[in-house]
């Protein structure tokens, strides 16, 4: 075991990571090996690790230097309202995905306003996320509705063409206590789903062209690559989810895309050749371009 490393502070002081990165790693080291809170890393940064902590910080210092996401380190991502599993099957969650949650509570809302009607169906709106990953959007938007009376009127459901990575969105929902109110398919968009139809339909799909620069460089690199991109221009899943949507939407219903900043226009432009209305892009946090949704009129 090196030598330099025998206390939080000595890692803190000799690590050659991001200041930011190594606290991270350590408060995941701290709670995987002695359970401490966060705060211990300042009161307690004087106390002799022991020499197992000691390997797999070493280890996990060795892979964040080659690049390794820290949510693949930490297997753990904070999204919206909810902490989520993630492996390097899964996309991690990106804070611009957050909108498009916001955005699908708002369109969910807006149905039930303008079909009181619904309430008093024994049919429950179905809600769709198509491509889910890590469950990151279904879950979110199903723990935030929750907490809403009409929730019990309201079906989740979510696919995924990767087997492992609707496993690990099944293990989210199993650890949100969300199991009993998502379900999950493994279909390639919607081949493989009942044929339901659906009030909301959402879907961040890989959007980025094969050439697309950012592919290699940071996260991106270690991120499943049919998740990023569709290995053509970037488009390829709108075309093919806009041309099935209309015959499984509810009259009135939305479709909600994220898309690449540079992407509205064209996603627009797919959306009005499918016939959907109310067409709008919003802009995400950073003042890009990053969600468009429409009606079915
Ligand atoms: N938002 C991701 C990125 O920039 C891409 C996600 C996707 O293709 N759906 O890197």
């Amino acid at each position: 075991m090196s030598s330099t490393y025998t206390t939080i502070r000595s890692i803190l002081q000799t690590t050659p990571l991001d200041r930011v990165d190594a606290k991270v790693l350590l408060y995941y080291l701290m709670d995987l090996h002695y359970q401490w809170p966060r705060s211990y890393l300042i009161s307690h940064d004087l106390d002799v690790l022991s020499d197992a902590f000691l390997i797999d910080w070493v280890s996990l210092e060795t892979k964040r230097q080659e690049g390794v996401p820290i949510a693949y380190l930490t297997h753990s991502r904070p999204f919206h309202q909810i902490d989520l599993i993630v492996s390097p099957d899964v996309l991690i969650p990106r804070p611009e995905t957050e909108l498009l949650v916001e955005l699908g509570i708002t369109s969910i809302r807006d149905f039930l306003n303008a079909h009181p009607e619904r309430f008093n169906s024994s049919n429950r709106l179905n809600i769709l996320d198509l491509g889910c990953g890590s469950g990151a959007i279904i879950l979110a938007l199903a723990k935030e509705l929750q907490k809403f009376p009409f929730f019990d009127h309201l079906n989740f459901i979510a696919s995924d063409v990767s087997p492992s990575a609707l496993k690990i969105a099944q293990q989210n929902a199993t650890k949100l206590c969300l199991s009993d109110y998502v379900q999950f398919f493994e279909s390639n968009w919607f081949d493989q789903l009942p044929p339901e139809e659906f009030a909301i339909i959402l879907s961040n799909p890989p959007y980025l062209s094969s050439n697309d620069p950012h592919l290699q460089i940071g996260d991106l690199r270690f991120e499943p690559l049919g998740a990023l991109s569709d290995f053509a221009d970037g488009l390829t899943a709108y075309r093919l989810i806009c041309s099935q949507a209309r015959n499984r939407l509810l009259s009135g219903g939305s479709i909600l895309f994220e898309h690449g900043f540079d992407q509205a226009t064209a996603v627009q432009t797919i959306l009005h050749n499918e016939s959907f209305v109310k067409i709008l892009t919003e802009k995400d946090y950073s003042g890009l371009d990053r969600v468009t949704f429409a009606q079915k009129g």
